[in-house]
């Protein structure tokens, strides 16, 4: 019989809401179960760990993606997989940090939660919940049918490192435009085989711990003052995300030019990545990014915003030579670009 274990930070799927003060507030996972018997049928034995402190992901971090990644490796010879639940607001976030952190990983790691708590009786949170178990104990031939770090929402499995939080609304909360789904749920679970990711032939887990989050965001808008693009790239920092126009355009007004030449002249690392949810950087296509390309800005291509930092402060855990941070900056490491 396959065995699953349940993670549990928090987020809405675990919350109730306060009879007097109207306010969503956490519950323990006992009281999760007590709104799921359907558990029980599972063809599967499922073990728990709930977090001391259940929390609102708003309240996540490096320290506690350190310690899901920990869990994860004292269990992985116990298990066939595993289902973290999480708060959506952040939980492509964590993905996508758990993804770099976990190199080789030959086990589903699904994250999922819900819009709704588990209590509502309109709640998403039970179809969820159900099938990420269903997708973290699927095999064939004695092999998992996905081996990475994924989120499954409203129906749909994606790359963790590829998806974004999309909607506060609507059950659809995630997308991922520039990668395929990898499986989609109706009346049968339809795995997209060609698009997921296996670790290489022979290679066993490989667990980093290691995040530096010295990292800043300088997002352009037309207008933007010296004074403000100085003080970010001068910020007591290592690494630098820089959203951009388009396909990784900026001003080519000297003075920006000048200021980020300075800022890798003193050890820094820019990674460029575009506004644009959909498509890629494309560094010296248009004159407005050739002066990019030139000043030794990295190519961030079509990676999400999440990635991008959280790949910045796995790689400055990683490397102390800003040379060999850009060169992984710009390598598909763990399926989170597509390189042209
Ligand atoms: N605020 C909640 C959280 O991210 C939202 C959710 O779970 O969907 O923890």
């Amino acid at each position: 019989m396959s065995q699953i274990l349940i993670i549990y930070t928090g987020g809405t799927i675990g919350m109730m809401s306060d009879p007097l003060t109207k306010v969503l507030k956490p519950i323990n996972f006992e009281q999760i179960m007590d709104n799921v018997p359907e558990l029980e049928k599972l063809n599967c034995k499922i073990k728990v760990h709930s977090f001391e402190q259940i929390i609102d992901s708003s309240n996540m971090n490096p320290a506690i993606w350190s310690e899901l990644a920990s869990l994860i490796q004292s269990n992985y010879d116990d298990v066939d997989g595993f289902v973290i639940l999480h708060g959506s607001d952040t939980m492509a976030f964590t993905a996508s940090a758990l993804s770099f952190m976990l190199e080789d990983l030959g086990k589903p790691v699904i994250f999922t939660g819900s819009q709704l708590p588990i209590s509502a009786i309109r709640t998403d949170a039970k179809e969820n919940l159900m099938t990420s178990i269903e997708i973290a104990k699927a095999k064939k031939h004695d092999r998992a049918r996905v081996p990475e770090v994924c989120i499954y929402f409203d129906y749909k499995l994606f790359r963790g490192n590829r998806s974004f939080k999309y909607n506060s609304s609507k059950f659809e909360a995630f997308r991922s435009p520039n990668y395929p789904i990898l499986a989609e749920s109706g009346v049968h679970l339809r795995f997209s085989v060609n698009d997921i990711r296996h670790p290489q032939e022979g290679e066993g887990l490989k667990v980093h711990k290691n995040l530096v989050s010295d990292v800043a965001v300088l997002k352009l808008y037309p207008g933007i003052s010296p004074k403000v693009v100085e003080t970010i790239l001068t910020a007591d920092v290592r690494g630098i995300v820089m959203e951009t126009f388009g396909a990784g355009n900026t001003t080519t007004d000297q003075w920006f030019i000048d200021l980020l030449k300075n800022a890798i002249d003193s050890g820094k690392v820019i990674l460029d990545i575009s506004q644009c949810k959909v498509g890629t950087v494309e560094l010296g296509r248009y004159e407005t990014s050739k002066h990019l390309k030139d000043v030794g800005v990295a190519n961030g291509y079509d990676m999400t915003y999440e990635s991008a930092v959280t790949k910045m402060m796995y790689l400055l855990g990683q490397f102390e030579n800003p040379q060999d941070v850009k060169q992984y900056l710009e390598t598909d490491i763990r399926g989170e670009i597509t390189v042209s």
